[in-house]
């Protein structure tokens, strides 16, 4: 493992990697910045993608395959009891119930997801037997737990002490106005009570060295979000895309923007068009500032997005989203996305 660390603009990743590789380039209005990495490659969604990658490297670096990696690598934050926004340990929905949603791609397109998911800690891997051993894309709530459990999953208790604390903080005022922009440092006031976030998503996508893509997605959504509602965590096409043949994209912020936009399908389709990988990003955050100009500015998506020859890039619509990078070059990378605002 490798302790530097690094945290720099993808900027000058860009240019240094350009000097680095020929490959690395910057072409027209729809290339932005391109990086063009080693295979086998791993990225995810926010500073908590490094320890998450790591995982994933155990088993690209052996020459796994892409889906082993995901699903390992989503687990680190899904069992991370400091992780108030992924599995054991999320804050729970506005009435108490911790619950998650979770989905799976892999390069043959398969996929599968879990909605509203309670008491499993590890909603990715339940994704993944919907995904391998049911005719179905998606199970939703009792009866993705029954599924889990007759799959040998144990029921567990998902809301720590930490997580309580903090719902029973938010049940003083109870009001009901999700704040999904908090990591941008102009709305820390905005923070929950314990001065924690209250949201992000881990999204991770890996090529592995026979060159083929999946992705995984899990979280445990908005705090305190009503009961029974669904972000695009688990919807495949919003928070989540793989196409083997172009590449994949993965979303965090605020879902329902997401969902409206078709967000991560969106970023696909642009890089089929010949949009790198950063340049497809920025455009569909642009749908979504073109579709609601003035909500647009209070309220954070960001938008993670891999080709197939490796290259990788990012955009969101407020400053401080965040996205980790590990190949064989380096396991720790942080890069601070781009953003609009
Ligand atoms: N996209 C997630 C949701 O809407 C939250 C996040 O990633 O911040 O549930």
């Amino acid at each position: 493992m490798i302790n530097r660390r690094k945290f720099i603009q993808l900027g000058s990743l860009a240019t240094s990697a350009m000097a680095l590789s020929p490959i690395a380039s910057i072409q027209g209005k729809n290339r932005l910045h391109t990086v063009k990495a080693n295979q086998p490659i791993v990225i995810s969604t926010w500073d908590f993608g490094v320890a998450a990658n790591q995982a994933a490297w155990e088993i690209l670096g052996k020459g796994g395959k892409s889906l082993d990696a995901v699903e390992a690598g989503v687990k680190v934050p899904e069992a991370d009891l400091k992780n108030v926004t992924v599995g054991k340990g999320g804050y729970p929905d506005r009435d108490g119930h911790v619950t998650l949603d979770a989905c799976i791609m892999d390069s043959a397109g398969n996929c599968g997801a879990v909605l509203a998911l309670e008491h499993v800690t590890h909603a990715i891997s339940v994704a993944r037997l919907v995904m391998e051993k049911t005719p179905h894309v998606m199970l939703a709530g009792e009866g993705a737990l029954q599924f889990a459990l007759q799959n040998g999953f144990e029921k567990e208790n998902l809301l720590m002490p930490e997580s309580e604390k903090a719902w029973k903080e938010w049940l003083e005022k109870a009001e009901y106005k999700p704040i999904i922009n908090i990591e941008n440092e102009s709305f820390n006031k905005e923070r929950l009570p314990g001065n924690q976030y209250n949201h992000d998503t881990i999204g991770m996508l890996a090529i592995d060295a026979d060159g083929h893509m999946s992705g995984a997605c899990t979280t445990s959504g908005m705090a305190f979000k009503m009961r029974g509602r669904i972000g695009d965590s688990p919807i495949i096409g919003a928070g989540l895309y793989v196409d083997d043949e172009v590449g994949g994209a993965t979303a965090t912020g605020v879902g329902e923007e997401v969902v409206r936009t078709v967000g991560s399908f969106l970023v696909v389709e642009l890089m089929r068009q010949g949009y790198s990988p950063e340049a497809a990003c920025k455009e569909a955050v642009q749908r979504i500032i073109k579709k609601k100009p003035e909500a647009s500015k209070s309220l954070q998506v960001g938008f993670l997005a891999m080709n197939k020859q490796g290259e990788y890039g990012a955009y969101a619509l407020q400053g401080g989203f965040t996205f980790a990078v590990c190949d064989q070059q380096q396991q720790d990378l942080i890069i601070k996305g781009k953003s609009v605002y």
